[in-house]
């Protein structure tokens, strides 16, 4: 099936193409357009003006600032799943990529079309919010987890274009999480009963053992220095 009719701009930066898009009530940016042709296609979309975004270079790239990862909008599936700096410092963001689709889409589609689409099946989505990402705009910032409003939905409204994504490294998530859990009584008391249990299948190995009575005496007293 053919869209309908629409009108079509090439922008060359983000400041014409946001102009562009103001300036068409209906218009839809298309950057790998993997999702937004098909549903153009299947008339479940109809944008009248496509405001085109994929030769805008300021979207594009990927780079790491300490902990945090920046991904531009406009990069691909497949720059994100080669690239050495996301597989350094979220390697299961660069595996997700690595399973979309098949080449041809891992090779056009890009991040931030897939997280403005918003599609529930996407592989993004679920790794952003472990990563506890951040979506920029020209405006703002959006925590991810605000970002998704519904099923192909999003917090994007008058602030339209997502400009590039912030990610979090693995590492420093894995301490903030483990920080987190240290910190409920529920968990400590969990780690200091499984800790005595291992002390205790300890002594019990070492006592058939032959063991100097001071070594004894020191594995029983050790819970108590471990509580
Ligand atoms: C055969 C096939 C298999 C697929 N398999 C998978 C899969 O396994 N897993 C998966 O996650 N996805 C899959 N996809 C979707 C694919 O990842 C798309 O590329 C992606 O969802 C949309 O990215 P795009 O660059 O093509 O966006 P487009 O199709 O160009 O745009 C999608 C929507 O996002 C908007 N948009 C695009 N860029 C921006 C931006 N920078 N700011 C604001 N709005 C923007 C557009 O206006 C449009 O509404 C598949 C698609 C196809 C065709």
């Amino acid at each position: 099936m053919h869209p309908a009719n629409f009108d079509y701009h090439r922008a060359s930066s983000i400041d014409e193409a946001e102009s562009l898009w103001r300036e068409n009530s209906e218009a839809s940016f298309l950057a790998g357009g993997h999702s937004l042709i098909p549903a153009m296609k299947l008339r479940l979309s109809d944008p009248g003006t496509l405001v085109d975004i994929s030769d805008i270079d300021d979207l594009k790239g990927i780079t790491r600032d300490g902990d945090t990862i920046r991904i531009g909008s406009l990069t691909t599936h497949a720059e994100v799943e080669k690239s050495d700096v996301v597989k350094d410092g979220c390697s299961a963001l660069s595996e997700a990529a690595g399973m979309i689709g098949d080449p041809q889409v891992r090779n056009r589609g890009t991040i931030g079309g897939n997280v403005a689409h918003a599609d529930p099946a996407s592989d993004y989505p679920g790794i952003l919010m472990a990563l506890g990402a951040t979506i920029v705009t020209s405006n703002r910032s959006i925590a991810v987890d605000d970002f998704f409003t519904g099923l192909f939905e999003t917090a994007l409204n008058e602030n339209p274009m997502v400009l590039v994504l912030l990610a979090e490294s693995e590492l420093l998530v894995q301490q903030t999480m483990l920080f987190g859990l240290l910190q409920q009584k529920k968990f400590c008391r969990g780690l200091i009963w499984g800790m005595m249990q291992l002390l205790h299948q300890l002594q019990k190995f070492l006592m058939v053992k032959k063991c100097s009575v001071t070594c004894r005496l020191l594995l029983i007293i050790a819970p108590i220095f471990v509580v």
